[in-house]
């Protein structure tokens, strides 16, 4: 993957306010059997604020992406737009895009560790009996699914399409409009 500085830029901070701290930048990507998509970083040395996205060039319509999570398919490659909802059904853990989601490029693997320090975080602030337990389940079987010893599956919902998995292996599929209506745009969650 080649990249490329398109520009930076010093502007207000989104999250302290304060003018000309944050530094913008935005990149062009070409992702092999993707094409380009625009990376912006904000970042924000007064404040600490981080904030990625992943914004396809191109409008698509709405696309579900479904792939079997297996050992062979550890290293495909992910795009998940801001907008884009991912699921494992199997395991019951869904994250769904809210003010602060960020788009990312990555493989199956590193979805995987993004779900792993998801729950991590859930385990230190959840301190009942039952997410306690809820939360080590989810975090072993995703550890599984990384050493390559266990199947699932993985969706991403996306109602502007521009999200991808860059496999043969991977279905497209249209959203069903009642799927669409449900797709949420609040916080990020885990589910049980
Ligand atoms: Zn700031």
């Amino acid at each position: 993957m080649n990249d490329e500085t398109i520009s930076e830029m010093i502007i207000k901070c989104p999250a302290c306010g304060i003018e000309g701290v944050a530094k913008s930048i935005m990149k062009e990507l070409e992702i092999p059997h993707f094409g380009q998509v625009m990376e912006t970083t904000l970042l924000c040395p007064n404040c600490g604020f981080k904030h990625s996205d992943i914004i396809a060039l191109e409008q698509n319509d709405p696309a579900k992406y479904v792939i079997e999570i297996n050992k062979n398919n550890l290293s495909v490659r992910v795009v998940r737009s801001q907008s884009a909802t991912v699921i494992i059904p199997e395991i019951g853990i869904k994250v769904e895009p809210g003010p602060k989601s960020e788009g990312y490029v990555t493989n199956i693997e590193g979805v995987l560790s993004r779900f792993e320090d998801a729950v991590k975080k859930a385990l230190n602030l959840f301190e009942d009996d039952e997410s306690q337990k809820n939360a080590k389940i989810a975090l072993n079987a995703l550890q599984e699914l990384k050493k390559g010893n266990e199947t699932a599956t993985l969706i991403i919902l996306d109602p502007f399409g521009q999200s991808n998995v860059v496999s043969e292996n991977a279905q497209v599929l249209e959203i069903p409009e009642d799927e669409l209506r449900d797709l949420k745009t609040g916080f990020s969650i885990i589910e049980e």
